[in-house]
């Protein structure tokens, strides 16, 4: 049987007709966008189509989009420039924050003595925007609040409009990290005062060390990297032209298709629902991530009623690809935050949290066999519970 992947939110396949975007690219454009040249200003043409198209899919002018190499590198230029740059003495932000950004806050902690104000979650995964609200009447200090989106553990999405409202009314600054939403929904930032967002292609099908940051302009932030005056001077370096022409072309073939694929992809998410509660016995969603409104469409977040550390390894050899939390804190031996901040000790202690995500290239049929796989794995935690319980 092929195998199957179920891992979309830590990275998805190569469209073709991004491959093929970027093999024209690598073939016929290798000019240096600097140069005066026809060369240079033939990659330079592509690169500004592609700010173009961007800026129009947010509704904001293209000199606010600074191509970067990943979501990563966007999250941490907008954090710790908020804080070299623009006097940031304090920051608010969430432990469900990917590990960017939150190792971004804290080393602002360590090195520039940053006040950091962490909005706890409630049992769903949900951040109370009283609570925001709250800690920015607490203080005068100048603030930057970092609050993702659409958490990538769990799905949540988060009233980044109603965020950035209360966050403009209390002259703070507005960050959200969008990696996984961007693309994958409508962003319209003209309707939203919000200063800062990330992006990253290869979480819709675009070249993985390409990704965006949107700054506002009025927000005065200056680039970590220096060098020449790429990028508006905000991000020094040769710009990756291949990998920029790849996210434009992904993102184009979301924008073209985004109801078509919304639909589809969430008639996927609500099969695997109601196949996985109906057939393992004590299954539990976590966060809000089986509400089809509050969350995510691509996320969803499993909780299994038994400890098994070992499931990503069981289903990788039954050959489904799957993810026990987040990519990036899958391979680490410490419990994620996220589930940290959402389950009690002894959810921790004797569940297992399962990430299934979902592309539009998903199918009923990977979903049956990842059920079987999961009532197969489960059987045998029910058989030795049986034993205990007669032992
Ligand atoms: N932010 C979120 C929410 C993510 O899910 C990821 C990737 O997993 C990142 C940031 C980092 O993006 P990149 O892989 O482009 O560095």
């Amino acid at each position: 049987m092929d195998k199957i992947y179920l891992d979309n939110a830590a990275t998805t396949p190569l469209s073709e007709e991004v491959i093929d975007a970027m093999v024209g690219v690598m073939k016929f454009n290798f000019g240096n966008p600097s140069s005066t040249h026809s060369y240079g200003q033939e990659a330079k043409i592509l690169i500004e189509k592609v700010r173009r198209e961007v800026a129009d899919y947010l509704h904001v002018t293209p000199a606010e989009i600074i191509f970067t190499s990943c979501g990563t590198e966007s999250n941490n230029m907008i954090i710790k420039s908020s804080v070299d740059h623009l006097g940031v003495e304090r920051i608010i932000t969430s432990p469900l924050e990917h590990k960017c950004v939150a190792e971004s806050v804290l080393d602002m902690k360590k090195r520039k003595g940053i006040e950091v104000v962490y909005l706890r979650p409630d049992k769903n995964g949900d951040i109370d925007l009283g609570k925001l609200e709250e800690a920015l009447k607490s203080s005068d200090k100048k603030t930057l609040v970092t609050l993702m989106h659409a958490n990538n553990e769990i799905g949540n999405l988060f009233d980044i409009k109603k965020a950035a409202e209360i966050c403009k009314a209390n002259h703070a600054l507005f960050h959200s990290d969008t990696v996984q939403s961007m693309a994958h929904m409508e962003l319209d930032f003209s309707e939203i005062p919000i200063d800062f967002a990330s992006c990253s292609a290869h979480k819709f099908h675009g070249p993985k060390g390409s990704g965006f940051a949107f700054i506002r302009k009025s927000s005065g932030l200056k680039g970590i990297i220096t060098g020449g005056p790429q990028e508006r001077s905000l991000r020094a370096g040769t710009e990756n032209v291949c990998g920029i022409v790849g996210l434009g072309k992904a993102l184009e073939i979301y924008v073209n298709n985004m109801d078509e694929f919304a639909n589809k992809i969430k008639e996927i998410k609500q099969y695997a629902i109601e196949r996985i509660a109906s057939e393992i016995p004590g299954v539990k969603f976590n966060g809000r991530s089986a509400d089809l409104e509050k969350s995510l469409y691509t996320v969803l977040s499993v909780l299994l009623p038994y400890k098994d550390p070992m499931i990503g390894l069981k289903l990788d050899m039954k050959g489904i690809a799957i993810s026990q939390g987040s990519a990036c804190s899958s391979g680490a031996s410490h419990p994620s935050m996220v589930m940290m901040s959402i389950l009690d000790e002894e959810e921790m202690e004797n569940t297992t949290p399962l990430r299934i995500s979902f592309s539009h290239f998903t199918t009923k049929e990977e979903i049956d066999a990842l059920v079987d796989a999961l009532k197969e794995i489960s059987v045998s935690f029910e058989i030795e519970k049986a034993n205990v319980g007669h032992r």
